[in-house]
């Protein structure tokens, strides 16, 4: 059978279904908002509304009654929200911040932002987060804080980070942007370091568009976070905030979600436990049978850990293989057809995820602001910095993200087919 990419025919033309969760219940919350006129009522000062209107509190509470933790505040993006966390935790010029290089580039960006220097550690071969065993060889006596992102969908090594920070005195921003509704040993992610954040743009699990949530449980950092969130600087006078330490990153945003997209998430968030369940269902049936193909394996889920897969990762196995994994991947991603709603026609299929962030321009170049803040550290990013991350990303991780709710076991079919008809038909690519 000719393959698709030697101009064969495809296995399936039809696209996959739309991953779309916005149902009645959303346009009912959101014509009552726009009904009553008041589609924000923040106000920069002094006041009430300071904190937002009867929406975006509304949905504070039902966040932080949902997760278990004291203070949930919603900001207009899961960015927002690391930029105003790293600011919270008092993040200063020349400050060191370990992170991830494997992760979306604003877990990098917010310690930047405040002129902090970031050092990737290297991650897990298995789970693809950071690495305890790296962060603590990167660790000097200029090193405040880990930002441990629970990436595809799983939380970090949590026991073994609060550890090291415990013994260090570091603090621990925790970038759960792609794993709400993750569990560690039964607690929930996001809850596990000393502030977490959640995306909830329009790729995540949940979502009202734009908008973000931070969580603590520590009363000093939330308010810090609400500050930051709504102009603190024309606020801190009228609050008495005088000393130095008191208005330090006290430089305030407009990190403000509106009234509509407060409504919209609440009801996104009465959905949360069943679209991630369906993921994790999903993800068993696909893997039952991409189990039984010798040239993947299935990475394991951490112990005592309910991964909730924002994407899906698969391990090629080069040796069994004799191919190239990209070759292999452009093949079957040749089979496939896209998924309804990317206008991009993307076959959401793909080999690694993001470039590790140390190879970025930015990075390379160490211009952010003109050459500050990485003139403040003779810290260099080169190629080799995190072998393991490079491995996976240029040789062996595959990522998909068909298993979103709305594929049926059918469609599922199709995408182990594909895999199946190239491996058969290997071949060709030679
Ligand atoms: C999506 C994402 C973000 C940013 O989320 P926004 O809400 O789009 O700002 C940050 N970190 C990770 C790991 C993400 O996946």
């Amino acid at each position: 059978m000719k393959l698709a990419i030697n101009g064969g025919k495809k296995l399936r033309e039809t696209p996959f279904p739309a991953y779309n969760t916005i149902g009645v219940q959303e346009e009912e919350a959101v014509l009552r908002v726009l009904r009553s006129g008041k589609l924000s009522t923040y106000i920069g000062s002094w006041h009430t509304d300071f904190y937002g209107g009867n929406e975006v509190r509304a949905l504070e509470a039902e966040w932080a009654d949902f997760f278990g933790v004291k203070h949930a505040i919603s900001v207009n993006s899961a960015t927002s929200g690391l930029y105003a966390a790293v600011g919270a935790i008092g993040i200063n010029p020349g400050d060191e911040v370990i992170v991830s290089p494997y992760t979306m580039s604003a877990s990098a960006t917010a310690i930047l932002l405040y002129g902090g220097i970031p050092v990737f550690a290297d991650i897990e071969e298995n789970y693809f987060c950071i690495d305890p065993k790296s962060v603590e060889s990167k660790i000097t006596s200029k090193t405040k804080a880990i930002m441990a992102v629970d990436i595809f969908g799983q939380a970090s090594d949590f026991k073994a980070l609060r550890e090291i920070a415990k013994r260090h005195d570091l603090k621990i921003i925790e970038d759960t942007a792609q794993a709400p509704y993750a569990k560690y040993n039964g607690k929930f992610a996001g809850t596990l370091g000393d502030i977490g954040v959640f995306s909830l743009n329009y790729h995540k699990h949940i979502h009202s568009g734009e908008g973000g949530i931070v969580v603590t449980d520590d009363d000093e950092l939330a308010f810090k976070v609400q500050l930051i969130r709504n102009h603190a600087e024309s606020v801190l006078s009228a609050k008495g905030y005088k000393d130095k330490n008191e208005l330090n990153n006290m430089l305030g945003f407009n990190y403000r979600m509106t009234e509509i997209e407060a409504a919209i998430a609440s009801v996104q968030l009465t959905k949360l436990k069943d679209l991630a369940e369906e993921r994790v269902k999903n993800v068993r049936y696909l893997e039952e049978k991409l189990r039984e193909l010798p040239f993947l394996t299935i990475p394991p889920v951490r112990e005592d850990c309910e991964h909730v897969y924002y994407i899906h990762p698969l391990l090629f196995n080069e040796e069994v293989a004799s191919i190239h994994r990209n070759r292999f991947m452009d093949a079957v991603k040749a089979e496939l057809p896209p998924t309804i709603m990317r206008d991009d026609s993307a076959v959401l299929l793909s080999y690694g995820y993001v470039k590790p962030l140390y190879l970025q321009p930015l990075y390379q170049e160490k211009i952010c602001f003109g050459e500050y803040p990485f003139s403040l550290s003779d810290r260099e990013y080169k190629k080799g910095d995190c072998p393991v991350c490079e491995r996976l990303h240029y040789d062996l991780l595959i990522t998909h993200e068909l298993m979103r709710p709305g594929m049926s076991e059918a469609d599922m079919d199709d995408v182990v087919a594909a895999f199946v008809k190239v491996w058969e038909n290997r071949a060709e690519l030679v």
